[in-house]
């Protein structure tokens, strides 16, 4: 016998209705999406429950492309039998052997019956199960509270699947549920994880980067686009917008007094981003801003440069720590491309001593001295934008997820 499936769970209470089968529909997307490298698989999806038939494919490989699709809950590799006593009982003892291959330790069986047409109810069958896995197995005893072992056993109307482990899933929502968003991308540690946490939440990301040639080089456009490669294992295809911004940071920088800079530039920043956003039908923008953590995160410079907007401006990390952003760029992979020292567009220029508590009035008042509509829209029609779509066959960069 051979693991042959892979059994998926995901968040079936809170969904109803329209929802629920939309729901349905795009994480099968996502799965199959996912799996395209395994040319063998069969996906099926099943009253509450997705399968993956392996088909030979190789069953950790599998498993570590599903981890990182937003909407499952966990995962098992599982065995199909089928619906009769003993062949239940005989793949039961056959996942116990391969669990305890000491053959030492102890167990619990948990069957779950959606078949009701299965003549044996799911406590009877927990018994007959561990009864023929007793009878089998001499070193072996139960111990329902923290076993070695749980054995999961879905009766289900097309076969029995069994179980012994449970995979955590990447939990959230599947991408593409909820909308989409724009994440302004720095090449930092932080916008990266910001835009992870979006599309766990099941939005379809787009990316905007500002960069500033020739201050800002070619290898730093290239962190940035490494950085979307690795965000689309998680988000599938992402489209990145790319703004030539030095023309406009050239302009702020005679125009505008010193320590006034980083605000205008955010502001700007900002509105072209709206601008793209509202061309590509995105209903937020995202960034990677963090409560107190540089002086343009501070509560008043948020306000400050927020004001340019009516999108909502979601701030995944808001109440995250520095340490806690590193810990999970690590995790999805950012962090070693994030770390390459190139330099960011919004470290040129910039002077030493910036308001950490900016005022609006002011900072609209020099900006009067500009010709905003002019600079803004010269800056979109610039912009130019490319596709970045998950590999199949590229090598997974992420770091034990769970
Ligand atoms: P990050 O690590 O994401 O660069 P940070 O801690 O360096 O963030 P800031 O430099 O103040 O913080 O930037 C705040 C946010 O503004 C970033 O998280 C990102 O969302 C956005 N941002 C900054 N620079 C750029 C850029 N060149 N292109 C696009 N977005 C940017
Ligand atoms: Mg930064």
């Amino acid at each position: 016998m051979k693991y042959d499936h892979i059994l998926i769970r995901y968040a079936e209470l809170s969904l109803k209705g329209k929802n629920r089968k939309q729901f349905e529909q795009k994480l099968e997307r996502n799965i199959r999406e996912v799996l395209k490298g395994f040319e063998a698989i069969k996906v099926k999806r099943s009253f509450g429950r997705m399968f993956v038939k392996l088909n030979g494919e190789e069953e950790t490989a599998v498993c570590q492309k599903l981890q990182t699709v937003f909407g499952i809950h966990s995962l098992s590799p599982s065995i199909k039998i089928a619906l009769s006593e003993k062949e239940i009982s005989e793949g039961a003892l056959w996942a116990a052997e391969d669990a305890l291959p000491s053959g030492r330790g102890t167990f619990k069986v948990s069957v779950r019956r959606t078949n009701k047409d299965f003549p044996i109810g799911s406590q009877e069958m927990n018994k007959v199960i561990g009864g023929h896995i007793l009878r089998n197995m001499n070193e072996i005893s139960v111990d329902v509270h923290n076993p070695d072992v749980e054995l999961k056993v879905e009766i289900r109307s097309e076969a029995a699947y069994i179980s012994s482990k449970v995979l955590k899933g990447a939990g959230g929502l599947p991408v593409g549920t909820s909308g989409k968003v724009l994440l302004m991308l720095s090449g930092g540690i932080d916008s990266p994880v910001a835009g992870y946490l979006a599309l766990k939440r099941g939005v379809t990301l787009e990316a905007i980067h500002f960069h500033s040639p020739p201050f800002t080089n070619e290898r730093a456009k290239q962190k940035v686009e490494d950085l979307v490669k690795v965000l689309t294992q998680f988000g599938g295809t992402i489209k990145l917008h790319m703004v030539p911004f030095t023309d406009v940071q050239t302009l702020i920088h005679k125009q505008v007094p010193d320590n006034y800079e980083m605000t205008v530039t955010r502001r700007f920043m900002l509105r072209i981003a709206e601008k793209i956003a509202k061309v590509n039908h995105a209903k937020a923008i995202v960034n990677g801003e963090s409560l107190g953590q540089v002086a343009s995160q501070t509560l008043d410079s948020m306000y400050t440069i927020n004001s340019v907007t009516n999108l909502p401006v979601l701030r995944p990390l808001i109440t995250m720590d520095k340490l806690e952003v590193i810990e999970q760029a690590r995790k999805i992979g950012t962090y070693e491309i994030s770390i390459l020292p190139y330099e960011d567009c919004c470290t040129i220029f910039l002077p030493a001593e910036s308001k950490t508590k900016p005022d609006k009035d002011k900072a609209e008042r020099y900006e009067s001295f500009l010709n905003l509509e002019e600079i803004i829209d010269d800056a979109v029609n610039r912009t130019t934008s490319h596709e970045f779509t998950a590999s199949a066959d590229e090598e997974s960069e992420i770091n034990e997820l769970f």
